[in-house]
This record gives C-alpha cells, sequence and structure tokens, in this order.
C-alpha cells in the first residue's frame, strides 16, 4: 500500500460472501474464471451501448477482446478486457458492496450446504467475489471508459480493500488474481486443485463455460512471444458461435445451460428451455428459458425483464420489455431478430410492428410450452405454478386474447379436491351445475375452513378457494370459463344449483320467526357498532354445522380488494353484509330460548345478538369486534 492508497471496509454482507469464498470448500473452483469472463463480456456489451448512445459523435472504440494473461513466476491470472471500465465511486459500490437483495438467500443457502464441516460446494459462483476461491489476492486495475483517470483496487479479501490512482492508458479493467499456493489450498480443500496457470487447464475451462461469449478470448503467458514477433496471430479460445442460431440438436444440454448462467447469473438450472426460429416476413431466432426460481425484483416496479435483444448477431439492449409481456417477465433470454434496423431504440421498439409481432409470437409460444409442460410433467408444473402463478394471473386480466389459455394453466385450491384446474373443475361438475364456485378474501387455508362451503359440501360440489389478492381481480376481469360464470360462494342471493338437496331446515326457521327471535335480533344489530354495518339478519339455509356467517350482497369484496381499490385512490363500492343464522344449529336454537325465557328484559338480546356476531367472524376467520364483550357472554352461557 502506498501512500495514496485509501483503505475502505468491505459491506458487512461482502464481507460473509467473501468468508464463504475463502473458508468454503469448493467442489468445483473452475467457475471463478466463467464469473470473470462473463462481467468482461458484459462490460464489452456495455461499452458499445454507451458508445452508441452517448450524445457527442460515437468515438472509434478499439475491437472488443477478452484476454487471459498468465505470468507463472509471479503465480498470476489477469483477466482483460478493453470494455466499460470503472469510475472510482463505482469500483466502490460495485466491488465493495453487493448490491443484489437475492444475496441473503444465497449465504443462508451456502451455510445450510457447508455446515457438516467439509462438505462440497457445488456449482456456485457470485460473481467477481469467486476470484477469491483461489487467489490469496486480487487486484483491479480499471479506467472508466470517457474518462482520464485509472485506479487500481486491491483486496485481500480479509474485511478491507485500498484504493489509490492506477496505470492503465485506454478504457477497461485488468482484474489480476494472485493464487494461493497450491499446498496450502490443498491442505485445507481436499479438493483436487488443478494448476490454473496451465493453459491446457485454462483453454478447457474457457471452451467449457464461455464458448458461446461473443466476444474473442485469447489466451497468454507472459512467456510468450510479443505480438508481432513472427509466428501466427492469435486465434481465439471460443468459438463465439451464437448458440441461438445453432439447430438445438447440435447444441448440448451444459451448453445451454452455460448459457443460461451468463445471461442470468443464476446459480441453478433453470426449468425448462425454449429454441424457437420464426420465418417468413419477421425472422428471429428465440432461445428462452424458464428460471428453477423466482428472481428477488419479481414484484418490484421496476424489477429487470428478462430478454435481451440481438439484430443479426450483434447485441443490442438488455432488459427488453417490449419484446415480451408484463406477465411473463421472468422468462430469460435471447431474441435475435434478422429484420429490425440497427439503430433501433426503446422508443421505436415500443411502437414498431414487427416488435409487436416477435412479442405475440414469443407470448403464445412460452404459453404453448406451459401447456405441454402442465400435460406431460404435471409434477414438475406444480411446482412452476408455485412460484409463478400469481405473477402468471396478472395475464388473465391484462390479455384478454390470451385470457383463455393463461386460465387453462391454473391450478387452483379446492374445497374437494384438494388442487384443480378449471378444466377438471368443468369436467367434473355435478349435473344442473353452470357456475364455476369461488370463495376468496382470505389465505385458501383460512377459506378451506370457511362456514359458507357447508351446503356445496353437502351438495357435493367443489369451490374454489381463491386465496392470492389477485385472483378477486381476474375473476371480476373474466367473469366466466368457457360458458360458466363465476360464483361467489358468499353471494347473499346465491341459488345453489346441482346435486342432491340439502338438509332442509325450514320448520326451525319459521319457529324462530314466528316466535320473534329474527326481528329482535335485526333490531340488535342495526344499532351496534361493528366497524363495519350489517345490512340485514336472514336465517340461512346455506349452513349445516356452524351457527352463523357473513355474506355479501352485491358484489362480493374483500377487506384486501378494498384495500386495493384505497391505494388506487378509488372508492369501492360500499360493502353490504348480511348475517346469516343457522336455524337449526344447537346453539342458536339455545341462545333463541333463552330470549324466550327472558323477554321481559330487553336488554339481553343485544348480549347474545353480539355473541352471535361475535362467532360468525370467527367462522369467517375474522377478529371478533368486542372482545370483552364477547368472552362475558360466553361464560354467561357456559356457567
Ligand atoms: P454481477 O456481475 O453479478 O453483477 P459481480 O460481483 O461479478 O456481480 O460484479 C459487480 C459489478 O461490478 C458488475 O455488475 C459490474 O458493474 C462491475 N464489474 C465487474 N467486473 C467488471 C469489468 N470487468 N468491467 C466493468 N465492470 C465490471
Amino acid at each position: 500500500m502506498t501512500n495514496s492508497a485509501e483503505k475502505m471496509e468491505f459491506q458487512s454482507e461482502a464481507k460473509q460472501v467473501l468468508d464463504l469464498m475463502i473458508h468454503s470448500v469448493y467442489s468445483n473452483p473452475d467457475i471463478f474464471l466463467r464469473e470473470l469472463i462473463s462481467n468482461a463480456s458484459d462490460a464489452l456489451d456495455k461499452l458499445r451501448i454507451e458508445n452508441l448512445s452517448s450524445d457527442h459523435e460515437s468515438e472509434s472504440i478499439a475491437p472488443a477482446q477478452i484476454t487471459v494473461l498468465t505470468d507463472k513466476r509471479r503465480r498470476t491470472i489477469t483477466v482483460s478486457d478493453n470494455g466499460i471500465g470503472m469510475s472510482r465511486d463505482e469500483l466502490v459500490s460495485f466491488l465493495g458492496t453487493i448490491a443484489r437483495s437475492g444475496t441473503k438467500e444465497f449465504i443462508h443457502a451456502m451455510r445450510e450446504m457447508s455446515s457438516g464441516n467439509g462438505e462440497l460446494i457445488g456449482q456456485f459462483g457470485v460473481g467477481f467475489y469467486s476470484s477469491f476461491i483461489v487467489a490469496g489476492r486480487v487486484t483491479v486495475e480499471t479506467r472508466r471508459f470517457g474518462s482520464d483517470e485509472s485506479w487500481l483496487w486491491d483486496s485481500t479479501g480479509d474485511g478491507t480493500y485500498t484504493i489509490e490512482p492506477g496505470l492503465r492508458a485506454e478504457c477497461g479493467t485488468d482484474v489480476t488474481l494472485y493464487l494461493r499456493d497450491r499446498a496450502e489450498s490443498d491442505e485445507d480443500s481436499g479438493a483436487d486443485s488443478k494448476d490454473y496457470l496451465s493453459s491446457w487447464t485454462l483453454r478447457e475451462i474457457i471452451k467449457k463455460y464461455s464458448d458461446f461469449v461473443s466476444h474473442p478470448i485469447y489466451l497468454k503467458d507472459s512467456d510468450d512471444k510479443k505480438d508481432g514477433e513472427g509466428g501466427a496471430p492469435p486465434e481465439p479460445v471460443n468459438s463465439m458461435k451464437a448458440l441461438w442460431i445453432r439447430p438445438e440438436a447440435s447444441v448440448s444440454d451444459d451448453e445451454y445451460k452455460e448459457f443460461y448462467r451468463h445471461i442470468t447469473h443464476d446459480w441453478e438450472d433453470p426449468m425448462e428451455r425454449i429454441v424457437y426460429k420464426a420465418e417468413g416476413t419477421n425472422e428471429f431466432h428465440a432461445l428462452l428459458y424458464i428460471p428453477s426460481r423466482p428472481p428477488f425484483d419479481l414484484y418490484y416496479r421496476d424489477g429487470a425483464h428478462g430478454i435481451q435483444l440481438y439484430i443479426r448477431r450483434v447485441f443490442i439492449m438488455s432488459d427488453c420489455r417490449d419484446l415480451i409481456p408484463e406477465y411473463l417477465r421472468f422468462v430469460r433470454g435471447v431474441v435475435d431478430s434478422e429484420d429490425l434496423p440497427l439503430n433501433v431504440s426503446r422508443e421505436i421498439l415500443q411502437q414498431d410492428r414487427q416488435t409487436a409481432m416477435i412479442k405475440r409470437s414469443l407470448t403464445r409460444k412460452v404459453l404453448d410450452t406451459l401447456k405441454k409442460m402442465k400435460q406431460e410433467r404435471p409434477e414438475e408444473y406444480a411446482k412452476f405454478w408455485d412460484k409463478f402463478g400469481e405473477v402468471l394471473k396478472e395475464g388473465i386480466i391484462s390479455d384478454a386474447k390470451n385470457r383463455e389459455s393463461i386460465m387453462s394453466l391454473g391450478l387452483f385450491s379446492s374445497s374437494k379436491s384438494g388442487r384443480t384446474s378449471l378444466e377438471s373443475y368443468v369436467a367434473a361438475m355435478n349435473d344442473g351445475q353452470k357456475s364455476i364456485y369461488y370463495l376468496s378474501g382470505a389465505k385458501s387455508a383460512v377459506l378451506a375452513d370457511s362456514p359458507k362451503l357447508e351446503a356445496f359440501s353437502e351438495r357435493g360440489l367443489d369451490v374454489l378457494l381463491l386465496g392470492d389478492p389477485v385472483d378477486e381481480i381476474w375473476v371480476a376481469a373474466a367473469s366466466e370459463f368457457e360458458g360458466h360464470p363465476f360464483v361467489s360462494a358468499s353471494a347473499a342471493d346465491i341459488e345453489i344449483e346441482g346435486g342432491g338437496q340439502a338438509s332442509s331446515n325450514r320448520a326451525e326457521a319459521k319457529k324462530l320467526e314466528e316466535s320473534g327471535f329474527l326481528s329482535r335480533v335485526k333490531e340488535a344489530v342495526s344499532g351496534m357498532d361493528l366497524g363495519v354495518k350489517i345490512e340485514d339478519v336472514r336465517l340461512s339455509s346455506r349452513l349445516v354445522d356452524s351457527p352463523a356467517t357473513f355474506v355479501q350482497k352485491g358484489d362480493a369484496i374483500s377487506p384486501q380488494m378494498r384495500n386495493f381499490f384505497k391505494s388506487m385512490g378509488q372508492d369501492a363500492p360500499p360493502e353490504q353484509r348480511v348475517l346469516e343464522i343457522n336455524p337449526a344449529h344447537p346453539l342458536i336454537q339455545k341462545i333463541a330460548s333463552r330470549v324466550e325465557e327472558h323477554v321481559d328484559e330487553p336488554g339481553n338480546i343485544g348480549e347474545w345478538a353480539a355473541l352471535i356476531t361475535g362467532l360468525a367472524s370467527i367462522a369467517d376467520g375474522e377478529v371478533v369486534a368486542n372482545g370483552r364483550d364477547f368472552t362475558h357472554t360466553i361464560e354467561k352461557l357456559l356457567l
């Protein structure tokens, strides 16, 4: 460290990752090179984009290249690129901190895997920090495109790093790894440690992980003859063949997986890939992947979309939102158009007819692939649905054209069959049943216990339990599936179709009406302050085992849905609650006879009515409005 070097600390999460890199046992240390080459390749792409989009005339930039240089005497490997480089601030924030919120999860997963000391950690990589798997010290000398300053970053990964002025003359970055002693790493790793200074070893690793990288990767040793001193011009190690152009049969599974890692930085294999070529007036190639797990920013408004756009093999932009709809934003991959002009901008893409056509056909392709997965690999598909279903459902609302196909992809909890699709639901309908019954407004597990299901179970009818907040919105938007209307099981005026007759409680109902019990409860309830006004009290024909429940007059709107309306700055239609009482329920009958016995004590009825509404709230999975009074009344009833 020289006088001008400034010493700085890594952010705490970065420290944890570094610590894992240094002290965990890697079954596959080779990945450090894949990560560094991937960063170099990104830096070259970024330079091209910045140079194209900058206001001033595009500068002529040197041909892109990545060099892996070994020095056997110093025991170093240097990965160099002539890409965008980093400013001093960027060095601090990119290499000193970890911005990705997925990192916590990663640290956790790593810890889990490495617990039980000595166990080998697999294919994971956390970008740049992977260098510390093999290196005891790493330096980064870099110069930002457009800047006249160069910086040298230096660290042994022990919690601090230094930054001082560097000597790089052109834009780009050199990452130098000072390899740990083999003896030293052998001792605590046990993994077979390779000679990373051997050009044969490095060539193998580059071919395996980075063959498709679209910039040339050269391998050099400090002992090689200098360029221009005779000998053949150097050949790139990688073939640079765009994977998405090659016929699917000529690409191995591993190559596809490596490419996925390259573009996503995900350490898990994708769940599915789609290789597609569109011919005709609008020609393009697409290589798409469905990840095995959701990216951390899936629900962020500005979260990344996963499609990179190439035009005739030239990288144009990542995060291309116009090529895939919002509700498929988890799909990752590459689209390479033969017909779009090279100077296309985001603004042009938005209005472009060809882009719209590509988007339509990719959407169809992805939906078809999911359909096939659902039919052929139902178990795996169920996992997909658990992770991405909630996002896909947004498409039922926003993509009217593909609405039925997206609905067909859904898997929903249901009261009778556990889990069902809409198609199976319709196929299993009872004679005379036309509607698709559903309950919404709470988590599926709470809905499964709802008293509103009793009449349906008694008739052998299945009810969908729609527990996601987005469910109520798409059900309202779609209103039917294949001609079958969606009907809320909590609607006050529901007429339940199909199936055998439910148990009749007419006689009991008549008694409660005639004795005046119903009208007394109604009067008492109308004066109560329960937060939500109760519009009406009725004797229920839908309840079997429960004493009471709340149902909705008009459109059923749950508390979640109300909050949603509020957040959009809109007034939700007023809630119209109806209290339904089960006249045949022993508890209700007991209360009714108590009330009758004490008709001369008018204060009484208020307490009983509060008890009934409390029971309804509890049965609906809600909180009782006045818990203390409720408890007192129960005491009175029991003691
Ligand atoms: P990731 O690549 O997954 O974002 P890394 O830890 O590998 O994470 O790198 C962090 C950031 O550092 C990168 O996103 C990039 O902005 C910057 N970076 C790393 N290597 C280079 C490089 N060779 N040239 C320019 N920037 C780089």
